[in-house]
């Protein structure tokens, strides 16, 4: 199978990035979704504008949501939704989790949200920024990802005092699609097909494995929505499944979102939206039961080593 942009083998220049970009239209409103929902909740929350985006004139701007009562001796919670604007559960869920349990950390914690780290993809349903860059592998200082780079900033002076961070994803069917033989067209290599897990996962950091801390959000998320089983190699998108629903990556040597802080306690979510159980709405609810079961674990153990 071949991808309609490019030369296989031959990676992408400006020419194939310029058609690729050419290719891809705005499917659905950052505005009417994001930010009208997220001005719904300038009552009981702080919102600040912590970078913003042009593209092609058009700007974007970048939401950063508190919980009121910041205190800088209480632990940091985080929570980061649409750093792939195509998966919609991540933004959502987010947004559902602050309207819905945003308060209920008042006095325990400091709250904050970014519900969608990359709009430009939002509204094109797309995995990687206008340059074809994804934003997920870039999470670095000096990010060529506008995007990246403006968290990456937001979070800098939180180090050391992030306790937890979840990182809201999805693995979707059009991964294997569309996604991935992009990818594979992009850099000059050739595709090679993998399978999609049917079910709700989480992706642990190999260099800071907490695996106490991953099956009690595991433990939330199973009430929801059913937890992805390993394929025949034992393997879950190609990584050993070290725990039920769960696999490791080395976070911060990908330049990965949930690397970004050092908290103590990370994890990425990885909801299954193309599955025939799962509705958008029971999505949505298993985002928001993962993250209140994350802050719920961290506070609970937050003074433990
Ligand atoms: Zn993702």
């Amino acid at each position: 199978m071949s991808y309609p942009i490019g030369i296989p083998g031959t990676p992408w220049g400006p020419a194939e990035i310029a058609m690729w970009r050419s290719r891809q239209t705005k499917q659905r409103d950052f505005r009417d979704d994001v930010l009208r929902a997220i001005d719904a909740l300038r009552d009981r929350f702080d919102v600040s504008e912590y970078g913003s985006l042009d593209y092609d004139g058009e700007r974007f701007p970048l939401l950063a949501v508190r919980g009121r009562g910041w205190r800088d001796d209480r632990p940091v919670m985080l929570v980061t939704g649409g750093v792939h604007g195509y998966e919609t559960s991540g933004v959502h869920g987010a947004l559902q989790f602050l309207r819905e349990h945003g308060n209920d950390y008042a006095g325990q914690a400091n709250l904050l949200v970014v519900p969608c780290v990359s709009p430009w993809a939002y509204e094109r349903i797309h995995r990687w920024n206008p340059d074809a860059i994804d934003p997920n592998r870039n999470f670095r200082e000096g990010s060529p990802s506008g995007e990246a780079a403006a968290l990456v900033e937001l979070l800098a002076p939180l180090r050391g005092r992030v306790l937890m961070h979840i990182d809201l994803h999805e693995t979707t069917d059009s991964d294997e699609t569309e996604f991935r033989p992009a990818l594979a067209a992009r850099d000059g290599k050739p595709f090679e097909p993998g399978e999609i897990p049917d079910g709700f996962y989480l992706v642990d950091d190999s260099e800071n494995p907490q695996p106490a801390f991953q099956q009690a959000v595991i433990a939330a998320v199973a009430k929801v929505t059913h937890i992805a089983p390993a394929d025949a190699n034992g393997e879950i998108i190609g990584s050993p499944m070290v725990a039920p629903g769960v696999i490791e990556y080395a976070l911060k040597e990908l330049g990965l979102c949930a690397g970004i802080t050092g908290a103590r306690y990370t994890t990425t979510t990885e909801v299954y939206p193309d599955s025939p159980r799962a509705t958008p709405q029971q999505c949505n609810d298993a985002q928001v039961a993962a993250v209140r079961a994350a802050i719920g674990y961290a506070l609970t153990h937050a003074g433990l080593g």
